[in-house]
């Protein structure tokens, strides 16, 4: 995962990017990610989902990298009544962080960046809002991992 740094977001954004990386890159996240229940949304068993992350994730050092680029865009999608509460979207290797949700802690924007990036790989969820149903769909439960393993870590 390549992270093509845009100046407009705060640095706390980059720092959490390359935390995000390592962590997907670690075999932390593979079991991590194994050992969930069952997932929605997904025909995937928790394992085949942990090896096909870990499998995406390397992609970075191959000629096939995906770029995930981190901006704030200037296209004022988050206006829209319908995406007015969403954190950040994902579209075609970027993402866009609403402005109005910058100022939140580095846990949370590991979850979010953890979050767009299954979105890039193709898992996801219906609806833009976190429903019960919702956080047990790849791109929420496995940014949820991502979030309580760097609390976990930061005393
Ligand atoms: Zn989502």
């Amino acid at each position: 995962m390549i992270f093509d740094c845009s100046k407009t977001l705060p640095q706390q954004y980059f720092v959490a990017s390359r935390i995000a990386t390592d962590w997907l890159l670690d075999s932390i996240s593979t079991k991590a990610i194994a050992s969930i229940a069952g997932y929605t949304h997904t025909d995937k068993s928790p394992e085949q989902i942990a090896q096909y992350v870990s499998k995406m994730s390397h992609l970075h050092d191959s000629s096939m990298s995906p770029e995930c680029e981190l901006k704030l865009l200037s296209v004022p999608w988050y206006k829209k009544a319908s995406y007015r509460n969403t954190i950040a979207v994902h579209s075609h290797g970027s993402i866009s962080f609403n402005p109005k949700f910058l100022g939140r802690d580095i846990s949370d924007i590991i979850n979010t960046i953890v979050h767009e990036y299954m979105h890039y790989i193709g898992f996801s969820h219906k609806g833009n809002k976190p429903s019960d149903y919702n956080l047990k769909s790849v791109p929420y439960a496995v940014g949820a991992l991502a979030e309580s393993w760097h609390r976990s870590i930061s005393v």
